[in-house]
């Protein structure tokens, strides 16, 4: 028989580490990390016996038991679902399930022994059991094997793992408490039974302590909405959705008609540590007919609600589903389009009804809303746009794009400003001259704010347009057209000699009134923006995506007026790359040459 002593990997030791010296309050949620486990694994070997019933043997009525011997100090929690093969055990125990590991690596080298909060990050559910045990020991067997395994650790990085002989089918854990009077409790039946109800209550399986049922069976989505609380919502959730920290809100929908399914949804309050990488995998989980079919159903949610975690019952499933069949079939395709529906309408009522709570979902997520405009050339932007909402000029507080528009009086676009936060947008010279004249401009400080607007082309009729647009003007009077045109004509070979000294940088240079108190500034033409340069010369093989760069000049600036006097002079050169580069800075662009800039500045300075 095999038989093997090994070292978890060095990411779980560490958080084995943190999680038993952690003065984690929360400890005893230990319990429902493994009845959570033990559900799952009867879910598996359910779904499993769907085509292959034989592997149900005799013992097909499925249930969880909890035993405690307090002279022991032993808690005990048994399932008859799938078990583990040898080789499942050393590759699921081993390892951290759920967390990339590489994201929990990188927050562990910012946290201190004590900071809890991190443990609630990560899928750690089987090993919180050593927040309260001193040993964990499994005994199980699938039935995809002759031979048990048991599987022991003290939790010091350790663990013993051998083929045992074992006839039943599933798993047992039982967990030696820790002495001390704040771990007695967890040895008392009332503990345990107040454990259950608190955290445990809707799982489907019987749960047996001393012989009698000790939770409600009844899954919480078939339960009427009126005899659920909150809570019960939220402690399901965390039961099964791997968060710690309770869900921003839910959604519990019976939705009857030509086609009929129970949903219950949740918007976690922040995305989860592994949302913005590759392991991230969005979906619901799907059920038909009381089984649990799967995971993460990818086909039930859109990419722009990849933060959205629930499932979905649906009886008209088949139940010898296989994914290839899902993929097509057309029931999931209508659920899919009903869910989307009920989703944004919900957002649209809270973003009417209690704003700070939409606030708080779109600091969380706003993001995935505007690549979801951005995204598929703008496919979805008619369902989304409603969705919306930018800081703007008028208290840079949040508004809807229709509040701008109702705000927005005869004017013909909805102006946007972009910039790297709010500081930056707001002090550009251009804003200045905005507010004195009362015209209100949207603030953009997320990289896929100006993608969106452009995918989106116009809201109600009014086009976007960027203040650093080169075809905007705050004040298009022909008075001013006039002045500044003659302007231009007089300081001709000033303005020529400028163009050709910034060759290269820019492709053209013009007098503005609009710059405020500023002396310089920077506009683009055509269809990059200086913002979108920014984000599109990150991206590989594309560093030469360059915004047609105009340099706008104050004619009222004393510097404007010094540059006239100096044309002819060794100082010109300098001087204008001065102007040049300041307006770089005030876009927010990396000043090419830093000493150069510096030695320039300071030779103007003497
Ligand atoms: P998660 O439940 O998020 O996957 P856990 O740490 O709770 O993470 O469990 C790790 C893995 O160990 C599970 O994914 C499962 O494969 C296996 N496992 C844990 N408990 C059981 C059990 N009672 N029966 C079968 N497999 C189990
Ligand atoms: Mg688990």
């Amino acid at each position: 028989m095999r038989k093997e002593s090994k070292a978890f990997q060095a990411e779980t030791k560490e958080l084995l580490n943190l999680m038993i010296n952690s003065i984690y309050t929360n400890k005893e949620i230990f319990l429902r990390e493994l009845i959570s486990n033990a559900s799952d694994a009867i879910d598996k070997l359910k779904f499993t016996a769907l085509t292959n019933s034989e592997i149900l043997g005799e013992n097909s009525e499925f249930k969880i038991t909890l035993a405690v011997d307090k002279d022991k100090r032993e808690i005990t929690i048994t399932d008859n679902g799938i078990g583990m093969t040898y080789d499942e055990v050393a590759e699921n125990i081993g390892t951290i399930a759920k967390s990339g590991s590489k994201a929990f690596k990188e927050k562990l080298e910012n946290v201190s022994k004590d900071d809890v909060d991190i443990i609630g990050q990560f899928g750690v559910g089987f090993y919180s059991g050593f927040m309260v045990a001193d040993t964990m020991t499994i005994l199980t067997k699938s039935p995809n094997s002759d031979k048990g395994v048991k599987w022991y650790s003290l939790g010091d990085g350790a663990y013993e793992i051998e083929e045992i002989d074992r006839e039943e089918r599933g798993t047992s854990i039982t967990l030696t408490i820790k002495a001390g009077e704040e771990f007695d409790t967890f040895l008392e039946d009332w503990k345990i039974k107040e454990l259950v109800k608190k955290y445990s209550d809707y799982v489907r399986y019987p749960i047996y302590f001393n012989n009698e049922v000790i939770n409600s069976t009844k899954p919480i989505w078939k339960t009427d909405k009126n005899s659920l609380k909150d809570e019960d919502y939220n402690e399901f959730y965390k039961a099964n959705f791997h968060d710690w920290e309770d869900p921003m809100l839910h959604l519990h929908l019976k939705v009857q008609g030509s086609v009929e399914y129970t949903a219950l949804l949740y918007i976690p309050k922040k995305a989860p540590m592994d949302f913005y990488s590759k392991d991230y995998k969005k979906g619901l989980q799907l059920y038909t007919k009381n089984v649990f079919i799967m995971d993460k159903c990818d086909e039930l949610i859109p990419e722009y609600f990849s933060f959205i975690k629930g499932l979905v019952d649906c009886d008209n499933l088949s139940l010898n589903i296989s994914r290839e069949i899902l993929q097509q079939n057309s029931e999931l395709q209508a659920i899919s389009k009903n869910l989307e529906k009920k989703i944004i309408s919900e957002l649209e009522k809270i973003l009417k009804k209690d704003r700070e709570k939409y606030i708080e979902f779109w600091e969380a997520f706003g993001k995935n809303i505007k690549f979801g405009i951005h995204d598929m050339f703008g496919m979805n932007k008619d369902k989304l746009q409603n969705l919306l909402i930018f800081r703007t000029s008028l208290d840079e507080k949040y508004s809807t794009l229709k509040e701008y528009v109702d705000r927005m009086g005869e004017r013909k676009e909805i102006l946007y400003v972009v910039g790297e936060d709010l500081a930056t947008v707001t002090s550009l010279p251009k804003m200045e001259t905005l507010k004195e004249k009362g015209i209100e401009v949207l603030l953009l400080t997320d990289r896929i704010d100006e993608f969106a607007l452009k995918t989106m082309m116009e809201f109600e009729g009014k086009t976007f347009k960027s203040i650093n647009d080169s075809d905007f003007k705050i004040d298009d009077s022909k008075e001013k057209e006039e002045e500044i045109k003659k302007l231009s004509e007089d300081n001709r070979s000033l303005l020529d000699k400028i163009k050709d000294t910034l060759s290269g940088k820019i492709v053209d240079v013009e007098l503005s009134n609009d710059l405020g108190k500023g002396a310089s500034a920077l506009l683009a033409k055509g269809n990059i923006s200086l913002e979108m340069e920014k984000v599109l010369s990150q991206l590989p093989g594309n560093e030469e995506v360059k915004a047609e760069k105009i340099l706008a000049l104050n004619p009222e600036h004393p510097v404007f007026k010094k540059l006239q006097t100096l044309e002819n002079s060794e100082e010109f050169k300098d001087l204008l790359d001065v102007l040049y580069t300041e307006a770089l800075i005030l876009e927010g662009f990396q000043i090419e040459n830093p000493v150069e800039f510096i030695k320039k500045l300071n030779n103007l300075l003497k």
